[in-house]
């Protein structure tokens, strides 16, 4: 199938979450050429996600149509090349990111929004603030005049035990409606890939990073 097919297909299959929210679909795009990814856009995609800076930076003029996200881990060494080009930076996962991103977006003069990425899963290959520090983080970030607090990001873990993975995403629900009673600008739950992002629909999550079941298998070599 095609790109634009597939695309077509999919936007078409997500449902609105249990609380009628509507939910996003960000193109996660590492490792796509710009053809694909353009193709994409003109079949519908509203939001594109970039994992490297290196790729951001050598598509970013040649991508037109589409709000520009960021989802990978981000060296702080490298924010500078993002400041005022994203609409969304979806991984902020420490402090020291956050001092950063504030600073550079503060002398830029701008404000730049941010989620907080949490790690749902306690894993130790993944970034993200723990849970039980994710609402203190989050109001702490909000206080800075160079970031803006959207919401939250999550990734599940891999993980046959559906049960859990939903207890996951209910849990991220819970601090995301707690934390949006508090800030008005909280608009943003992002779970869900691939292979995931049913489940994390069907439990709340309003956004959702879709890279393999977009554009197929990607090729590293590239
Ligand atoms: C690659 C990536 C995705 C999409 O993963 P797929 O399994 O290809 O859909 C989503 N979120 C992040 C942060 C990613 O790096």
């Amino acid at each position: 199938m095609s790109i634009t097919q597939t695309v077509k297909e999919t936007l078409s299959a997500i449902p609105c979450n249990p609380y009628g929210e509507k939910v996003t679909l960000v193109a996660a795009v590492k490792y796509r050429t710009v053809e694909e990814i353009q193709e994409a856009i003109d079949a519908g995609i509203e939001a594109i996600g970039d994992n490297h800076v290196q790729e951001f930076k050598e598509k970013y003029d040649q991508i037109k149509g589409a709000s520009r996200q960021f989802i990978g881990h981000l060296q702080t060494n490298k924010v500078k090349y993002l400041i005022g080009k994203t609409d969304l930076v979806q991984s902020l996962d420490r402090m020291e990111l956050v001092e950063e991103l504030d600073k550079r977006s503060i002398r830029a003069g701008i404000v730049t929004n941010v989620l907080v990425q949490v790690n749902i899963g306690c894993e130790e290959s993944k970034g993200g603030f723990e849970l039980s520090e994710a609402l203190e983080k989050a109001r702490e970030i909000q206080a800075r005049e160079g970031l803006n607090v959207k919401g939250f990001m999550a990734m599940l873990p891999i993980s046959d035990d559906e049960t859990y993975l939903a207890s996951l995403v209910d849990q991220m629900r819970a601090l995301y409606d707690t934390y949006r009673r508090e800030n008005d600008d909280v608009e943003i739950l992002s779970m869900g890939m691939s292979g995931d992002w049913k489940l994390c629909v069907a439990h709340g999550s309003n956004m959702i990073r879709i890279g393999t079941a977009l554009f197929g298998q990607r090729n590293y070599n590239k």
